[in-house]
């Protein structure tokens, strides 16, 4: 077993969201990766059709991969916004490919965007964790956090304005210049 997969420029291995699949050496960009692999599912066909889990990778109209099998190691590769690799269709072949899009220094994730459907389904109800979205996250809850702050100052300096402003009114108004509204002319 050694022997087969020292040659591979990845390994599974701990990821922020579990398992992913990362380099263990450089890879150029452009180069193929590793195929998606599992059995071809036709949806002509009910109980192919029926099959439905998180591995699922429609080639076309008609034919699906089902990429839940074990010796898939592909299935490792998480999502990402912003990532290192795509998936090269074959519909024709009917296989996928993933493919550097990106240099990949040994040690990086590899990531490639699962496309819209499958955010739509699984990644938005819970928040997409992928490092991208994980960074804009954090940077609009500094800007959030920034902006709360702003308003507590504006906020006690308004208070502090209005606890001050109406000594002073009253001094002006009643004391200061000595008439009390016009009244005291009767
Ligand atoms: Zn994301």
């Amino acid at each position: 077993m050694p022997a087969i997969s020292s040659n591979k420029p990845y390994r599974v291995g701990r990821s922020k969201t579990g398992l992913g699949l990362f380099a263990t050496k450089p890879i150029k960009k452009g180069t193929r990766i590793i195929r998606y692999f599992g059995p071809i599912l036709d949806c002509r066909i009910p109980e192919q059709d029926d099959i439905e889990n998180k591995y699922l990778f429609e080639l076309n109209g008609r034919w699906t991969i089902d990429g839940s099998v074990r010796k898939n190691v592909a299935r490792y590769i998480n999502h990402s916004c912003r990532p290192n690799a795509e998936s090269d269709v074959r519909p024709r072949e009917r296989k996928v490919f993933i493919r550097a899009i990106k240099n990949i220094e040994a040690g990086d994730e590899i990531n490639y965007d699962y496309g819209a459907d499958y955010f739509k389904a699984y990644l938005k109800p819970i928040g997409c964790k992928c490092a991208s979205c994980e960074k804009k996250r954090n940077k609009l809850r500094a800007e959030a956090r920034a902006e709360r702050a702003k308003v507590k100052v504006r906020a006690e300096r308004k208070a502090q304005k209005a606890s001050a402003a109406p000594k002073k009114k009253k001094l002006n108004g009643k004391y200061a210049n000595g008439k009390t509204n016009g009244r005291a002319r009767a």
